[in-house]
């Protein structure tokens, strides 16, 4: 429904004002009236009864049209006041409109007071929506002038063409440490230094005026100091000049901290990386966030951006990620500490570390879990180093026993010979000695005599070879002729044990020649073919050669006990026998075969063996043609 619209009518006729009232209803529906007719009511109604339109006769008895019009300008200016009169001229006319009249209506064309009333009550809607529009202009701006002023940000305005400041608000003041006053005659490049001054220039070139824009600058203050301070500024017409309202946010000390935490973060990361231990950080999945270069290397990775998120499953193949997985998540899930755990690692290379390990849990301050930092230390050199010296200790002990055996042993191969020569000696002596026996107990002294000779001829030989300090004496050899002077040699030593020495037919074919030194080929099958016969008890012992390559390879072979493969190897040791108990029944020193083998490496070539247990012993060795 429409606002009640209160018409206050000055007339002192009641006829007159019935009049009136007729014609203003035609034209408006929702009116209420209220007829004064002498001053004191008229003011009264103006303060009881505010009025929306005031309608006055200009002749009344004790009150006329423009005194009521003067009072109703003093006390509601805003108010439409129509005249109504019977006739008027045009002086009064004039003086009743500038008295502040809106309209006047004769009464002998009072048909138009309907629509005069309607026109003046719309002109003073519009006149009073206007007012209140700029009140309310007036007031906002008030309060943004209020909220500029007083806002703790630091801002100004400036023009985008002078660079002058504008307006700058209290708090820009305070942080500049520039008054106000002192602001409105500076410019921008006044709180810049110079190398910001170059910027500002080059981005008022690049940049459209009117974007909004955000930027970190260096600003100066009053005193010289200079600031970090992130900018927001917007572009706006102020005062009818393209203008930049920028609001100030001094970032210095956290620009500060950032730094000392950025240059804190290089320090310790610089730190951990060159400790010679791993260290690492995972998170509560397991995933790494942090690896040193001492863990990179222990994984086998190049940059930590290879390990970075991924859990131990990922990192180690087989059980070991397995079991790295699973320790994490025990320790995230219980959050006991892992301390001084030996682990060991295949890298991405397939290289093995041992790390000697500690894992703490790291927590949040109401104690959740959230990760863990482990610590290891490498103890790959120490486990070798263990290792080496177990073996070293194993070896040790070996030789320790070997010696004690060969010593023993020694003791029983140089008595039983010495004892011979001594005793027959004696014999020899003896008064009651039979002449016929003399041949016979020179014999044995000769041959025991040999025996010793050879025992101490191999040990010098060992030793010299020990010391390197052997000489070969190369000449041209033929093979075939060494396998005839072997069997001339060995055929009767042979047979006396009941045993057959051949040459292998296949040696039927073409003789070779070669270079070495024939003296130590011949030890070599002195050693070799003596043990055959020794540990032959019946059957064969074959010798033969055929050409290898560049190599001529020799072979010794016999039914004999043979050798258990286990030994096979250890056999080419010094000092090593198959039986070296005080049991054993064969006899020997254990340096045959050492020598042998350090002679044909000597000479250029290789020896190794093919046995089966209780059925034969092939010994083979190459040497070279042409080579010494
Ligand atoms: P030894 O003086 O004890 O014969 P060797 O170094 O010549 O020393 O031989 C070492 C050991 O190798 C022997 O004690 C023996 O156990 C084994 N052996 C060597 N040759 C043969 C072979 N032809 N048949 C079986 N065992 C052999």
């Amino acid at each position: 429904m429409d606002k009640l619209i209160r018409v206050l009518l000055a007339e002192d006729e009641l006829y007159d004002a019935e009049l009136n009232i007729r014609e203003i209803k035609k034209m408006l529906s929702n009116v209420v009236f209220e007829r004064v007719d002498n001053k004191i009511a008229f003011i009264k109604m103006l303060e009881t009864y505010f009025p929306d339109i005031i309608i006055s006769d200009y002749n009344m008895p004790s009150f006329d049209g423009l005194t009521a019009l003067k009072i109703a300008s003093d006390l509601c200016p805003e108010i439409p006041f129509i005249i109504v009169t019977g006739s008027i001229n045009e002086d009064t006319a004039v003086e009743c409109m500038k008295a502040g009249a809106t309209d006047y209506v004769l009464k002998d064309s009072l048909k138009r007071l309907g629509s005069s009333v309607q026109n003046a009550l719309e002109q003073s809607k519009i006149r009073k929506e206007r007012i209140d529009a700029f009140e309310t202009i007036k007031l906002n701006e008030a309060k943004y002038r209020y909220m500029f002023h007083n806002n703790p940000q630091p801002m100004w305005i400036y023009d985008l063409e002078t660079y002058k400041f504008l307006e700058v608000n209290n708090a820009a003041a305070k942080h500049y440490g520039f008054s106000k006053e002192e602001f409105l005659t500076m410019n921008l490049k006044d709180v810049l230094p110079s190398f910001e001054i170059e910027k500002l220039v080059k981005n008022s070139e690049t940049f459209d005026s009117h974007l909004n824009l955000a930027d970190t600058w260096i600003h100066k203050k009053k005193n010289g100091e200079l600031i970090s301070v992130e900018i927001v500024s917007y572009f706006i017409i102020f005062n009818k000049r393209n203008a930049r309202h920028v609001l100030i946010n001094d970032v210095t000390e956290r620009k500060k901290t950032e730094e000392k935490l950025i240059h804190e973060r290089k320090l310790l990361r610089t730190l951990i990386d060159n400790l010679p231990v791993t260290i690492y950080v995972k998170d509560a999945e397991g995933r790494k966030i942090i690896a040193n270069r001492a863990d990179l290397e222990v994984i086998g990775a190049k940059t930590e951006v290879e390990v970075l998120g991924k859990t131990d499953l990922e990192l180690f193949r087989n059980d070991i990620g397995v079991r790295g997985y699973a320790d994490d998540k025990k320790l995230i899930e219980t959050g006991i500490p892992v301390l001084n755990q030996e682990e060991y690692f295949f890298d991405i290379n397939g290289v093995q570390h041992w790390l000697m390990t500690s894992k703490i849990p790291l927590t949040e301050e109401n104690g959740k879990i959230t990760g863990l930092v482990g610590i290891g230390h490498n103890i790959t050199e120490q486990k070798k180093m263990q290792a080496e010296l177990i073996e070293a200790k194993e070896k040790a002990e070996e030789s320790d026993r070997l010696k004690s055996a060969f010593l023993a042993n020694m003791s029983h191969e140089i008595r039983t010979p010495l004892n011979s020569i001594i005793g027959f000696s004696e014999l020899l002596g003896d008064p009651d000695f039979d002449p016929d026996q003399k041949t016979d107990f020179i014999t044995h002294i000769v041959d025991n005599g040999n025996s010793l000779l050879m025992i101490i001829s191999d040990i010098m030989d060992f030793s010299m070879l020990e010391a390197g300090q052997l000489k070969l004496r190369p000449e041209q050899i033929s093979a075939k002729k060494i396998m005839n002077e072997l069997l001339n040699e060995f055929e009767h030593k042979a047979e006396l044990r009941g045993i057959q020495l051949r040459i292998d037919d296949s040696a039927n074919a073409p003789d070779i020649l070669f270079t070495s030194d024939i003296y130590r080929i011949k030890q070599i099958f002195n050693n070799l073919i003596g043990n055959a016969i020794k540990f032959t008890s019946e059957g064969f012992v074959e010798i033969g050669y055929k050409t290898a390559g560049e190599m001529v390879e020799f072979h010794i072979k016999d039914s004999g006990i043979g050798i258990d493969p286990k030994y096979h190897q250890a056999i080419f040791e010094r000092f090593r026998q198959v039986d070296n108990t005080k049991t054993r029944k064969y006899g020997g020193n254990g340096l045959g075969l050492a020598i042998s083998k350090n002679l044909i490496q000597l000479l250029g070539g290789n020896i190794w063996l093919k046995s089966e247990l209780g059925k034969y012993s092939d010994f083979l060795f190459t040497i070279p043609i042409n080579k010494i």
